[in-house]
């Protein structure tokens, strides 16, 4: 059953580069685990394609974003590609007081923050893709990127992989199947359930 059970404090922080299949393994990870709540971030960044305010992110000024930072409204934030990116220190208040599990698609700099500030709680996983020619592949495929969005998201990666031994956990996506498999599991682990018990 995929009844919703209270979870204990816990954020499962994902990151990858650009490309390496995040959204639909958090999509997937979201499905089979009720208890989890994905945070919304806040993101200075334009909205790309169908994005809507207060679902893909909340969609802010830079003015905006940096009294946000002063006010101490988040719990990390990041500058990635040019633009502010952070997470809402009420959003994980209010999902911790809801009893719920926080699932985060955040880069390797707020993760980095929020291991640090939530040691006990936070379980790190780094989505690798099988090789950076195969991002560049599906960066471009996606269709929404600039050339030069494609090169800056391009020469993160380059950075952002070189990260990935700091993670709990990295998973490799080469196959889809097999990678949300090994994500699925991770996830039980972290939150306590017995994998076989998911619908
Ligand atoms: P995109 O612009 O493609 O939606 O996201 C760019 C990068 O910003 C991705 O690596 C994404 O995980 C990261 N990101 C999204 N939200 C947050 C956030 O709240 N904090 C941090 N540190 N990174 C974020």
């Amino acid at each position: 059953m995929n009844a919703t059970r209270p979870a204990s404090r816990k954020l499962i922080v994902i990151s990858a580069p650009s490309g390496a299949g995040k959204t639909t393994l958090c999509s997937r990870l979201l499905r089979d685990f009720a208890e989890l709540t994905l945070s919304i971030s806040t993101t200075t960044r334009a909205p790309r394609g169908e994005e809507k305010h207060g679902v893909a992110y909340f969609f802010v000024s830079r003015q905006e974003f940096e009294q946000g930072i002063q006010a101490g409204e988040f719990a990390e934030w990041a500058l990635v590609h040019g633009n502010y990116y952070g997470t809402s220190r009420k959003t994980l208040e209010d999902s911790f007081r809801a009893g719920r599990a926080v699932l985060l698609d955040i880069d390797v700099q707020g993760a980095a923050s929020l291991r640090q500030a939530f040691p006990a709680e936070t379980c790190t996983i780094f989505i690798s893709p099988p090789d950076l020619e195969t991002l560049e592949t599906r960066l471009r495929a996606r269709g929404t990127d600039s050339e030069e969005s494609i090169a800056r998201r391009m020469a993160n990666s380059r950075q952002e992989m070189a990260e990935a031994s700091r993670f709990d956990t990295v998973i490799v996506n080469d196959e889809l199947e097999k990678a949300y498999a090994a994500l699925q599991s991770r996830v039980a682990k972290a939150l306590g359930r017995d994998p076989g018990g998911r619908t």
